[in-house]
C-alpha cells in the first residue's frame, strides 16, 4: 500500500483548505467529538447540526447526560433514529462518572471500553481530542483507501477492514492524527464520492490514485450485496378520546425500544382492538406510510378509532397535543401518520369546547 505513504502532505493541506466549519470542530472536547460521531453513524451532517446544538444546550456536560431523564433523552433525540446510540450515550456517561471519576478516559483502550463505542468511534476521540496516533475508519474512509491503493478486498469483511486500518496505522502523519483522521473522512463525504461517481479532478489524491489511474471507481470498493428487507404490512390504530390519543410505550428490547408508538400490529389481525378492550365509536381511514430499518421495511395503513373507552392497557398514556410534541418521543417510522393525529386532536379538542 505504499500509495498511502503519499498521501499525509497533500491531504492535509487539501483539508486546510477545504475543511467545512462545524460546530464540534471549533471545539473539539472529548465530549464534543463523542456525541458528534455518535449522531454521525448513519446520518448525514446537515442533519445533525440542530440536534448538536439542542444537545449541547441541554446536556453540556457528561454528568448532565448521566443524570437526564430516559424521557427527556428521547425527546432530544426523536427523529435521528438508531435511537440505540442515545441509550448507549447516556450508560457511557454513567461509566465514565462510575469508573473514571466524572473525567472522560484517554487512552484508546478505555475510550473502547465504553458502551456504544467501536474501533471507529474509539479511533476518532484519541485522535482528534488527545492526539493520540490512531485511525478512525469508517465507510468513507474504506472508499478512499481502497480506491488509492487498488484494494478489491470486500469492504465489509473483517479481514479487509483490518487490512486498511493497519495500513493507516502505518502511514498515518504522528504529529497531526486528529486532522488527518478528519481529512480523510471529509475527502470521502466531499470528493471520492460513493456510487463511482468521485470528483478526482479535484482529489489531492489523484496523482497516485490507482483507482483513478486505471479507470476502476466504478469498480472498487467492492462490497458484496447487502440481504433484501422483510418487508411487513402493519396497521397503525389512531386512537382519540376526548382531545387525546392512546400512546404505547415499546418494549424495552429490540427495534425502537421504549420509545413512544401509536399502537400498531400486522395487518389482517382483526382482533387488536378487543384484546386492547377498545370499543370503536366509529372509524375512518388514516392514510398511509412507509419506514426503512436496517433490516425490515414497514408499509402502514392508518386507520382512525374514535372511542369513549377511557381504561387502556398497561403501558399505554393518554396524550394531548402538548404531550404529543414535548413529552413523548415518537419515532420518525410514524411520522407520516403526525399531522394526522394532530388535526385530528384539534378536531376532538374543538368538539370539546363547543
Ligand atoms: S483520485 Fe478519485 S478515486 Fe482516487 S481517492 Fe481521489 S476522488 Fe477517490
Amino acid at each position: 500500500m505504499n500509495e498511502l505513504e503519499q498521501l499525509p502532505i497533500p491531504l492535509l493541506q487539501w483539508f486546510q483548505e477545504h475543511a467545512r466549519t462545524l460546530p464540534w470542530r471549533s471545539d473539539p472536547t472529548p465530549y464534543h467529538v463523542w456525541v458528534s460521531e455518535i449522531m454521525l453513524q448513519q446520518t448525514r451532517v446537515a442533519a445533525v447540526l440542530d440536534y448538536y446544538r439542542r444537545f449541547m444546550e441541554a446536556l453540556p456536560t457528561v454528568a448532565d447526560l448521566a443524570a437526564v431523564d430516559d424521557d427527556r433523552l428521547m425527546k432530544l433525540w426523536q427523529g435521528l433514529g438508531y435511537y440505540s446510540r442515545a441509550r448507549n450515550l447516556k450508560k457511557a456517561a454513567g461509566q465514565i462518572m462510575d469508573r473514571f471519576g466524572g473525567r472522560f478516559p484517554d487512552t484508546y483502550e478505555d475510550i473502547l471500553s465504553l458502551s456504544g463505542v467501536g474501533e471507529y468511534t474509539a479511533g476518532a476521540i484519541s485522535a482528534i481530542a488527545f492526539g493520540i496516533p490512531v485511525p478512525a475508519v469508517d465507510g468513507n474512509v474504506l472508499r478512499v483507501v481502497a480506491r488509492i491503493t487498488g484494494d478489491r478486498g470486500d469492504i465489509g469483511k473483517p479481514d479487509t477492514k483490518a487490512r486498511m486500518r493497519q495500513a493507516l496505522l502505518e502511514t498515518m502523519p504522528r504529529q497531526f492524527p486528529g486532522a488527518y483522521d478528519q481529512a480523510l473522512m471529509e475527502l470521502g463525504a466531499l470528493v471520492c464520492l460513493p456510487n463511482g461517481a468521485p470528483l478526482c479532478a479535484q482529489c489531492p489524491a489523484a496523482d497516485f490514485c490507482t483507482a483513478c489511474r486505471e479507470g476502476l471507481t466504478a469498480e472498487i470498493p467492492v462490497k458484496a450485496p447487502k440481504k433484501a428487507r422483510r418487508v411487513e404490512e402493519r396497521t397503525v390504530y389512531l386512537i382519540l378520546r376526548a382531545g387525546r390519543i392512546a400512546l404505547r410505550r415499546r418494549a424495552a428490547r429490540g427495534l425502537l425500544a421504549c420509545l413512544w408508538e401509536f399502537p400498531n400490529e400486522l395487518r389482517g389481525d382483526r382482533g387488536a382492538l378487543d384484546r386492547w378492550g377498545i370499543a370503536p365509536l366509529h372509524m375512518d381511514h388514516g392514510g398511509s406510510g412507509k419506514h426503512i430499518f436496517s433490516h425490515i421495511e414497514w408499509r402502514m395503513e392508518g386507520l382512525v378509532v374514535h372511542t369513549d373507552t377511557e381504561v387502556l392497557p398497561e403501558g399505554w398514556v393518554w396524550a394531548d397535543r402538548a404531550a404529543l410534541a414535548e413529552t413523548y418521543a415518537v419515532p420518525n417510522a410514524f411520522q407520516s401518520f403526525l399531522p394526522l393525529a394532530i388535526g385530528a386532536l384539534e378536531g376532538e379538542q374543538e368538539s370539546l369546547w363547543n
